[in-house]
């Protein structure tokens, strides 16, 4: 675990070295839970939502976009139950003075008992050898079975009190678990209280009698009171998808984690409209739509898992979350939720006006169902950094720092390096550039040794470099070297397009999931 945080913290300052990810008014010593992306992290984001709108857009006929706006109507919050329901519980250290969510408290505890079961099987795997019966040694350990009936009562508690709402319960389990605060090593708690994640501003001036607004928590709220003009002006049948990508903003609690979990961050949600009756057939249908759009990227298929819900949020009727491994354990980076009818209904009760879709086939109107997947951006983009960041230690001794991103994600597709600053060879990498660019994201850079310049570029992930060499003047062709092979092909200068564009192309990523 120790060295997963050191790989976490090498992670960070990757991301600021590399222009990645900055901290947010950094000169003004940061603000705690926000980040600015750098001049490579907006590609990497901007290719990343490509990489969602163009799955849900592109490849389905009945999925629509939207852009709809931060600021909504008050009562629209009041209406979706944010208002009310949109609290997480908080716990204060007296002795740290450090605030965290309860809940968060309580999962790390479940997890422990995991890490000790994970211990005690790597422990026997390695005393058994080959003879290790891994299945068997579950099912008959005392270890093992003590650690799984603590985490089962646990996770029994846990549930319960979730789902009654019972603050003094939860509480009660940190208690009982002795779960220390990890600064200050004590178990001097405060209660747990209720806390609302919505940040509230003002629209219009005091003298007229400002209105209070709220920042969307969410970007679904906004499809939802659209999903009428839409479906009337895109004359859209159910079953039909609108997809929208934008800013949230919650008052986290405690917000540590880099870009896990900010107070200003990014969603990419889609909202899918049926029949009623029909949601649960929808909803596992979009589960493996969207675990195969995360296994497409190459991350890992073991780095995934589906975590379904204990408690459901007071909208949904089934709900799961789709993990990844980060090196913090396995967290989410999307949910999956089958809405019911519950926002669509309140906003028709709240807002006084019908907005029940007529159905053709059936002759009746009814409220749609809705199943939503809903994706931080920010979380699947610091998946995928963990995923794909690797020290290498190269043949001779000497190491490189590489993003093995997917190409058609890297910020930058091709790097162009003339081997010297003379001999007619800038002006001839210039050249090729300027027929490229057009294609793809080109970088052009003469600083510093080859070798040096090809570790900046696998520093930021670039897949693939050409060489531009005394040679190339001759039989105007190039060195490309592969970022994750390293081996080098010369190629000629007009089969660069087409060798590269299919290999950096949104569809490599696109087709996995055909
Ligand atoms: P958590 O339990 O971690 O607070 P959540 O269940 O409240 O998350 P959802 O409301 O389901 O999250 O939001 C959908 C997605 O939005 C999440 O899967 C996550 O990727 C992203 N997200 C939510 N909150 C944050 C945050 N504070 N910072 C970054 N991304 C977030």
């Amino acid at each position: 675990m120790a060295q997963q945080e050191d790989v976490f913290k090498k992670l960070i300052s990757h991301c600021k070295e590399y222009g990645f990810v900055f901290p947010s008014s950094e000169i003004y010593d940061g603000l705690s839970a926000v980040y600015d992306y750098g001049q490579m992290g907006v590609e990497l984001k901007n290719n990343l939502k490509k990489y969602w709108w163009d799955s849900m857009v592109l490849m389905h006929e009945n999925i629509v976009g939207l852009d709809s706006a931060i600021f909504m109507h008050p009562t629209i919050w009041k209406a979706s139950g944010h208002v009310d329901a949109f609290n997480d519980p908080l716990i204060d250290n007296k002795d740290s003075k450090k605030r965290y969510r309860a809940d968060v408290l309580i999962e790390d505890q479940l997890a422990k008992y995991d890490d000790k079961i994970d211990k005690e099987i790597a422990k026997a795997a390695k005393r058994f050898g080959e003879a290790f019966d891994e299945a068997q040694f579950r099912a008959t350990n005392p270890r093992v079975l003590e650690n799984l009936q603590k985490k089962e009562a646990l996770h029994q508690r846990f549930a319960e009190a979730l789902n009654r709402n019972d603050l003094e319960a939860l509480r009660q389990i940190i208690l009982d678990e002795e779960i220390v605060c990890p600064v200050s090593g004590s178990k001097n708690w405060t209660d747990v209280r209720q806390f609302n994640l919505m940040f509230a501003t003002e629209m219009g001036s005091t003298a007229d009698g400002a209105l209070k607004v709220y920042l969307r928590p969410e970007t679904a709220q906004g499809i939802f009171v659209n999903y009428l003009n839409v479906q009337k002006t895109g004359r859209m049948k159910i079953p039909f998808g609108i997809a929208q990508i934008g800013k949230a903003f919650r008052n986290e609690i405690v917000a540590r984690q880099f870009i896990f979990r900010m107070r200003e961050f990014e969603q990419m949600e889609m909202q899918f409209f049926v029949k009623p009756g029909t949601e649960l057939e929808w909803f596992a249908k979009w589960k493996e739509t969207r675990l195969k759009w995360h296994k497409a990227l190459g991350l890992g298929d073991h780095k995934y898992r589906f975590h379904d819900h204990d408690k459901l949020a007071h909208y949904a009727n089934a709900a799961t979350d789709i993990e990844f491994q980060l090196p913090f354990g396995f967290k989410e980076v999307e949910g999956i939720h089958s809405r019911t009818d519950f926002d669509l209904s309140s906003h028709e009760k709240y807002s006084g006006k019908s907005i029940k879709y007529f159905d053709p086939e059936l002759n009746e109107s009814y409220v749609p169902y809705v199943i939503e997947t809903s994706i931080g951006v920010d979380r699947t983009f610091l998946s995928i950094l963990a995923g794909t960041y690797e020290e290498e230690t190269l043949a001779g001794g000497e190491s490189r720092v590489l993003l093995h991103l997917p190409p058609a994600l890297a910020p930058i597709k091709l790097a162009i390096l003339p081997l010297v600053k003379k001999d007619g060879l800038p002006e001839k990498a210039r050249q090729i550039i300027d027929e490229l660019r057009f294609d793809f994201k080109c970088q052009y850079d003469e600083k510093d040794s080859i070798g040096k310049r090809y570790r900046r570029q696998d520093a930021i992930g670039t897949p693939f470099c050409a060489t531009v060499d005394h040679d190339t003047l001759e039989d105007n062709s190039v060195t490309v070297r592969d970022r994750d092979s390293m081996e080098q092909i010369r190629v000629p200068i007009e089969e660069l397009r087409s060798l590269i564009s299919d290999k950096v192309d949104l569809k490599q990523l696109l087709r996995k999931q055909a």
